[in-house]
């Protein structure tokens, strides 16, 4: 009975975000989501807008769980007693990058481990970041984002 948690901006959500919640929420018993709210980084959607479109795509599973943090990932893992942190790999930049995360947060709390799940091929080249940029220019996002996010994109972007 081990807990998880996939932290994560969801700025926007993606297939590829959905895809690795659909996958370990089948390995572990309870998986949180933890929408990160840091006030270093500038997003394009407002704490309340991914966490809601979140808690709306995950609805269907019921070991599933949404909310926001603003501090250590891993104080929240122990607050909800989860012992593991998930994180998706798409290639060898993103391992790179997540290998340095687990490091961290290892040396902050040996105790919770970091397990990683390699991306579904499917969505090898789903990225956030890349999404957002393709929708500003009015681009063409529902085969990378559900319907309601392409929704809430296209709302943004409305003044271009
Ligand atoms: P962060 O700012 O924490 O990287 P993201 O929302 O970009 O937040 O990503 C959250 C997690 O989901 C990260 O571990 C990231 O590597 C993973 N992820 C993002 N897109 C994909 C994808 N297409 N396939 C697999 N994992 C993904």
């Amino acid at each position: 009975m081990v807990k998880a948690v996939f932290p994560g901006s969801f700025d926007p959500p993606t297939f590829g975000h959905l895809n690795i919640i659909e996958r370990a929420r089948t390995i572990f018993s309870e998986i949180h989501v933890v929408v990160a709210v840091n006030s270093e980084k500038k997003y394009l959607l407002t704490e309340i807008e991914r966490v809601d479109l979140m808690k709306d795509l995950v609805k269907k599973w019921d070991n599933v769980f949404v909310h926001s943090w603003n501090h250590l990932i891993v104080q929240y893992a122990k607050q909800v007693d989860a012992r593991v942190l998930i994180r998706g790999v798409r290639n060898l930049a993103d391992f790179s990058y997540e290998f340095d995360l687990a490091m961290m947060n290892h040396g902050l709390s040996p105790d919770i481990e970091t397990v990683f799940l390699s991306t579904d091929p499917q969505y090898f080249v789903l990225r956030s970041s890349a999404i957002k940029e393709l929708a500003s220019f009015g681009g063409d996002v529902s085969t990378m984002v559900p319907e309601t996010v392409a929704s809430v994109l296209k709302s943004k972007f409305v003044h271009i």
